[in-house]
């Protein structure tokens, strides 16, 4: 059975699939001679499940993409004062490599070139020559906590390095002029060197989503459980991320996007939902800003598709599965008698229910999908009981109907008990309004039919539902046991 999610996330990359504009970045020629059709997407959510879809596992390197890193970095090392005294906060609306400083001479923030290498010469001795050993340190510490974020051990694209170190000139100038502006207080050649150095590591975009997501979840990475940054440090780089991450195209992107966002000329975007999750997108073909094209696309669609954009989400808070049975303890409800009670006795365990609570968000209805996933081959019927829900965004509405399709597919049934009626109210809504987006249409179905799912008002309710759908189906040809 193909994941529901993964069934959304392949159809928002089948969506983006034509959008073969832009070039790829030329000013090195290892960058000019990526593949330009490469397409990966990969999501990290909150307990770090990773959905892979497309070159996920295809390697490139990180360029800008390292800013929000080694920003990190320094504020862990050196603190929010030295940090704050020697690099902005406030959007540039210029182009990545402008030589834009503030009017205290200090770059105006880490996301432009003059900021980020700001922040790798504060990684450094603050001193004016510091031997290559010393960079290659400061390279180790860098590549432990990029590792550390993303959750497996990252390396260097030698050739990219090398030619970086080769062509750099306006990247040295800007290092030269920060020394000229008292502002770069150590070795600019040493201060540049680490910078290319960390442009160049390879990831991926399921590396890129878990960095998300270890970012997302405040600094703890999904996958290890390890702390790897401070929770005020991940605030911070979520920031600046929002109003510089995308260039002078942020404004554009908080509004149409609304996802803290970096992109590199590599051809990746890392894209985070705080508190939620993590997202990487890859596509080296970039836009005249030197954002991926498609990659671009890819986030506005996962935006508006799947109700991501951050000031979307009502609160604060998660959907969990407050708890599974099936019906060994309930008594077999009191309208049947003889060979169907009999019959009906011997398959509760047919029957779980899954109750949840909390909001019902993308994130809290991927969470109790991918459960009810793992757990198919276990029920014939599934009761969601959502009595404890307090809201179902459109998204999780479509998703627990489009979950209905998936089991109706595999020849089971899906029951939802709703007391409230907060899925029918919402299903009213649908009524009157249409769907608010096409994803509860996955897999070729048609239009949704609201009257489609079975909710109930009662449990003992769902309860002679479930068990006239296993007499229908089993009574005369008994199924697995
Ligand atoms: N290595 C590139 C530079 O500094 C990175 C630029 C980018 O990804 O935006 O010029």
């Amino acid at each position: 059975m193909i994941s529901l999610v993964d069934g959304y996330l392949g159809r928002i990359m089948l969506d983006c699939q034509a959008h073969l504009t832009g070039a790829v970045a030329d000013y090195i020629p290892e960058l000019a001679a990526v593949d330009p059709g490469g397409f990966g997407l990969s999501m990290c959510v909150h307990d770090g499940h990773v959905y892979s879809h497309g070159d996920s596992a295809a390697a490139f390197t990180i360029q800008s993409i390292s800013k929000p890193l080694t920003y990190a970095l320094a504020l862990g090392r050196r603190g929010f004062a030295t940090i704050d005294a020697a690099i902005g906060v406030e959007p540039s609306g210029e182009a990545f490599n402008e030589i834009s400083v503030d009017q205290r001479r200090r770059p105006k923030n880490p996301m432009i070139n003059a900021g980020a290498i700001l922040a790798a010469s504060m990684l450094l001795p603050q001193e004016p020559t510091v031997s290559s050993d010393t960079v290659d340190a400061a390279f180790a510490d860098v590549v432990e906590f990029y590792s550390a974020c993303a959750g497996r051990r990252l390396g260097l694209d030698e050739r990219v390095y090398a030619s970086e170190s080769a062509t750099g000139a306006r990247n040295r100038a800007i290092a030269y002029m920060l020394v000229s502006f008292g502002a770069l207080q150590t070795d600019p050649d040493a201060a540049i060197d680490l910078y290319f150095r960390q442009c160049s590591l390879q990831v991926t975009t399921d590396d890129l989503a878990v960095i998300g997501c270890t970012i997302a979840n405040g600094g703890v990475n999904p996958r290890t459980g390890r702390r790897v940054l401070d929770q005020a440090v991940a605030q911070r780089v979520l920031s600046v991320m929002t109003t510089c991450g995308m260039y002078d195209g942020a404004g554009d992107w908080v509004t149409r996007v609304g996802l803290p966002a970096k992109s590199g000329v590599g051809g990746g975007i890392l894209a985070i939902l705080p508190g939620q999750l993590g997202i990487g997108v890859y596509s080296p073909l970039l836009d005249e800003h030197g954002n991926s094209v498609r990659g671009v696309d890819t986030c506005r669609h996962l935006s508006t598709d799947l109700g991501l954009h951050m000031f979307n989400v009502a609160r604060e808070s998660r959907t969990t599965i407050r708890a599974v049975y099936d019906l060994g303890d309930i008594e077999v409800s009191p309208e049947w008698v003889d060979r169907e009670r009999v019959f009906l006795k011997t398959c509760r365990d047919r029957v779980r229910v899954y109750e949840l609570q909390g909001d019902l968000t993308f994130a809290g209805a991927e969470s109790a999908v991918r459960r009810l996933e793992a757990d198919v081959d276990r029920f014939d019927v599934a009761i969601l009981e959502i009595s404890r829900v307090d809201i179902v965004d459109p998204v999780a509405r479509n998703m627990v109907l489009g979950f209905k399709h998936v089991l109706d597919e595999g020849g089971r049934r899906s029951l939802v008990v709703d007391p409230d009626g907060v899925v029918r109210a919402s299903i009213d809504r649908y009524r009157d309004d249409g769907p608010a987006t096409d994803m509860g249409i996955p897999y070729g179905v048609g239009r949704l039919d609201p009257a489609l799912p079975h909710v109930h008002s009662s449990m003992s309710e769902a309860v002679l539902d479930a068990e006239e759908f296993l007499v229908k189906s089993r009574l005369i040809e008994p199924g697995p046991a």
